[in-house]
């Protein structure tokens, strides 16, 4: 008791509503676009719950056996980076020149270190490199074959570029590149030979140019955030663009009280720091006089019906903060989405309309 009342003297009292949070949370996000009932065949909306819902499931698995909310984030994201399905790892777009490069970052509430990557080709897992760069070194972000060159020092696994192929992407690209009369590159090498792909699987990547990446906000039993977002980053991407992925406080952000991944139209969401925005207003309102009930949705709505809607950005993020509560919000169509918290069945969606 003699302790509260020097800690709230101190002004050294915990975030609001840290008392009765659940044991731990975590939320997961696999790419936000134009995705509706319509265009969705039933194998194809069956596969995406199945892969969301082993996602949540490696989450918990780390979680609840008393793991750190950063092992829990880059377990997950792991997985989905070498699940084909979401556009990070194997199965990220490519590039106009017919590359992959990868993009990605993680950052740890509790100490506020991060670590990002940029343009990566060969590393199976950037994620696992982004956290080396956090860990291992003295900087936060690498990009091109400088991080390639610490990939190999830290001895993660390196693959041949050709890893990442995967038909559907490619002749996304082909028909991104038809669109814009661009030259389409030659097949990569070591790419196996071109077969047929779901055709309604290829109409959506066209209508929703920007899905699949991939996102995770965890919260470990010791109340600590981290959270962490990986990506092929945009189909026909060229001249080395990088998004917001891996760009700390615009894809990727978390504090001691709130964490956020991002997914979107990534030009838009560096411009706004969305990330590190919605954790300022969530900063902002835990200051404050007044108990602000589910601060982390009121915060995220804010800034996506907000200012990123009026710049004409399009997509979405996921949020937790400190009280336990995972949160969402999107701007288009669905959000591959699903979170769960101690003791609660997992919540797993992918259009606007559900839960
Ligand atoms: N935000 C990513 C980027 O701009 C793409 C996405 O989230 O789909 O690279």
């Amino acid at each position: 008791m003699r302790f509260i009342a020097l800690a709230l003297a101190l002004g050294l009292a915990a975030p609001a509503a840290a008392q009765d949070r659940p044991d731990w949370a975590i939320v997961i996000h696999g790419g936000a676009g134009v995705i509706e009932r319509e265009s969705m065949t039933a194998e194809t909306e069956a596969a995406y719950r199945a892969a969301l819902d082993a996602a949540v499931t490696r989450g918990r698995d780390v979680l609840d056996t008393g793991g750190s909310a950063l092992d829990a984030v880059e377990a997950v994201i792991r997985g989905m980076e070498d699940d084909a399905m979401f556009n990070a790892g194997r199965g990220a777009v490519f590039t106009a020149a017919g590359r992959n490069e990868l993009d990605s970052s993680i950052m740890d509430g509790e100490t506020m270190n991060a670590g990002a990557v940029a343009g990566v080709t060969n590393v199976r897992h950037p994620i696992s490199l982004a956290r080396a760069v956090m860990e291992n070194s003295r900087h936060v972000m690498l990009q091109g074959e400088g991080a390639e060159t610490f990939a190999e020092e830290q001895a993660l696994e390196l693959v041949d570029p050709a890893f990442f192929f995967t038909e559907r992407r490619w002749q996304a690209l082909e028909g991104a590149l038809e669109a814009q009369g661009l030259p389409v590159p030659a097949r990569p090498e070591g790419a196996p030979e071109p077969e047929e792909v779901d055709h309604t699987l290829l109409i959506r990547d066209a209508l929703e140019h920007r899905f699949g990446t991939v996102g995770v906000v965890a919260m470990d039993r010791e109340g600590h955030i981290a959270a962490g977002t990986s990506t092929g980053g945009m189909t026909a991407k060229r001249w080395g663009r990088v998004g917001d992925s891996p760009v700390i406080g615009a894809g990727t952000y978390a504090d001691e009280r709130c964490g956020v991944s991002a997914t979107g139209s990534g030009e838009y969401f560096i411009r706004l720091s969305v990330a590190a925005r919605i954790c300022m207003e969530v900063e902002i309102a835990d200051r404050g006089a007044e108990d602000v009930p589910a601060i982390g949705q009121t915060a995220a709505d804010m800034v996506i019906h907000g200012p990123l809607t009026d710049m004409g950005g399009d997509g979405g993020v996921i949020v937790l903060t400190s009280d336990g509560r995972p949160a969402w919000s999107f701007n288009t169509a669905g959000m591959y989405r699903a979170s769960q918290v101690a003791g609660e069945d997992p919540v797993i969606a992918i259009y606007g309309d559900e839960d």
